[in-house]
């Protein structure tokens, strides 16, 4: 059985201190069917990799350079010697606050796979695209540019967020989760657009899901084989929510 995979994104949140104090009370319930992944904050890394074992680190960022004048940056192999195993790229956030486009996350996933760190490429509409009929397109677009020059793409795990669903863009806005239903039409596409264009390496890539992920709303789409696993953002930041999450593979 191939575990899914249950990865936290926790932002610019945890000093090392709350991080340890996590690390330190969690544990992965469901081991044998749940792979745990925490992207922390750079500082928390080294720290994260010594003092515990239940989840793999990811980061959640990383420089397309190797090495070299490039002030505030952090390269895939400094992040491999901390203890990174899979690093986020594309992630929306990134996409819209620091202007990434794809050709800059294209180069960031390329920096990661020289290193063997396993690449999280986020992807996935916004409203307005989802709105006016585009999200196919969109979804499309960003994955094969994302994922262009890629040898092997089951190397790289995908992460469905649209937009429009990430708890950050819906301060002020009314809140709107993807449903069940959504979810399962679009993992579906994913899957079948991944196996037409990269063959048996496309059926073999991970999709996970992401946007205002709970335990409550996780139940009803973890089950589905076209859904690999979940990213989380906000509900990862307590042990609780976040084993609540956990608790819901079966
Ligand atoms: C995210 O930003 O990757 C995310 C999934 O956040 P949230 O769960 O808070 O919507």
């Amino acid at each position: 059985m191939t575990k899914k995979l249950i990865i936290a994104n926790w932002k610019m949140h945890k000093t090392n201190t709350e991080a340890l104090a996590f690390a330190k009370q969690f544990k992965n319930t469901q081991s044998r069917k749940a792979k745990v992944i925490v992207a922390a904050p750079f500082t928390d890394l080294a720290t994260l990799s010594v003092a515990q074992k239940d989840f793999q680190l990811a980061a959640q960022d990383v420089s397309a350079y190797d090495e070299g004048a490039y002030t505030g940056e952090i390269s895939a192999r400094m992040l491999k010697e901390v203890g990174a195993e899979y690093c986020i790229v594309g992630h929306s956030e990134r996409r819209i606050y620091h202007t990434e486009t794809d050709a800059m996350v294209s180069a960031k996933v390329q920096a990661l796979l020289k290193k063997k760190i396993t690449p999280i490429l986020c992807f996935g509409e916004t409203r307005e695209e989802r709105d006016s009929g585009k999200t196919k397109v969109i979804i499309k677009k960003q994955i094969t540019k994302g994922l262009q020059g890629v040898d092997d793409v089951s190397e790289v795990i995908l992460a469905y967020e649209p937009v429009w669903a990430i708890s950050t863009f819906q301060k002020g806005k009314k809140k709107s989760s993807a449903s069940e239903g959504d979810i399962a039409q679009v993992h579906a596409y994913i899957k079948d657009l991944l196996a037409k264009l990269f063959g048996n390496q496309g059926q073999r890539t991970a999709v996970v899901y992401g946007g205002s992920v709970h335990a409550r709303t996780c139940e009803n789409f973890i089950k589905y084989d076209d859904v690999d696993g979940v990213l989380v953002g906000r509900e990862s930041l307590t042990v609780a929510s976040f084993q609540d999450i956990i608790n819901t593979v079966e």
